[in-house]
């Protein structure tokens, strides 16, 4: 008897750790890919998530403007169809846009299911300004085996980040820190968020921005999109 409740164990074990950890471990293969990309090619992508926010995403449109720099924009399909017109307006500044699901639900805490309807339609509802087959990061950067398997049978590449910059940290850090971690590496793929949040977290997140930037500046790092990346025309909007 124990030792067919150790076998049954140990076998859901292992599907528990097929289900979490297969899904994981093919992302920390390709975020070491990414990480010897950006630092090949002196890179600095700039990946903002969860928005648009209706508030926050135009300041921060202003300041990529100013500064002629392209980002990469993982929207949510509940706020994009909230606001189509600034998803327009991000698209139409030239930078790129990539999906997040529509309810932002984290694969690891949702049925199956539900999460792979939360892909589906994240994309359904940003079909205007991504492709089917277009960028995909998993909220809270979390996959299951069947939301893996869902991505892959889409063609769409997933958008993993090399730095945090801490914009979503419980206490917010030093606003340098991301730059600080990309001057280390030599290049990066920053995380940050637009969505509408407290002032002094919008403050932080813009403020970051100009940092990364003046560092892209101080070291002659390209700034482009996930895509410019990938297909090696990392290179300043002229
Ligand atoms: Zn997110």
């Amino acid at each position: 008897m124990i030792g067919t409740a150790l076998i049954a164990g140990g076998s859901a074990l292992a599907a528990a750790g097929s289900w979490y950890l297969a899904p994981m471990a093919a992302r920390k293969l390709q975020e070491v890919q990414l990480r010897n990309l950006c630092i090949a090619t002196k890179s600095l992508v700039l990946t903002y998530d969860d928005g648009p926010g209706e508030k926050l995403t135009p300041q921060l449109l202003d300041l990529l403007k100013l500064r002629n720099a392209r980002a990469t924009f993982f929207l949510t399909g509940f706020r994009a169809t909230d606001n189509p017109e600034l998803v327009d307006e991000i698209a139409g500044q030239g930078h790129e846009i990539a999906c997040h699901t529509q309810q932002h639900l984290n694969a690891w805490r949702t049925s199956p299911w539900r999460s792979v309807h939360d892909i589906d339609e994240g994309y359904q509802s940003l079909a205007r300004w991504v492709p089917q087959d277009g960028w995909f990061r998993p909220p809270f950067g979390k996959l299951t085996l069947l939301t893996w398997a869902r991505i892959k049978s889409r063609k769409a590449p997933l958008g993993w980040w090399t730095i945090r910059s801490g914009d979503d940290a419980e206490v917010l850090p030093e606003t340098d820190t991301a730059a600080i971690k990309v001057k280390r590496d030599g290049g990066g793929v920053v995380l940050l968020h637009d969505f509408d949040r407290s002032d002094q977290r919008a403050e932080f997140m813009l403020e970051s921005t100009s940092k990364l930037l003046d560092a892209a500046d101080e070291h002659g790092w390209t700034v482009c999109t996930l895509s410019e990346l990938t297909g090696e025309n990392c290179k300043r909007a002229a």
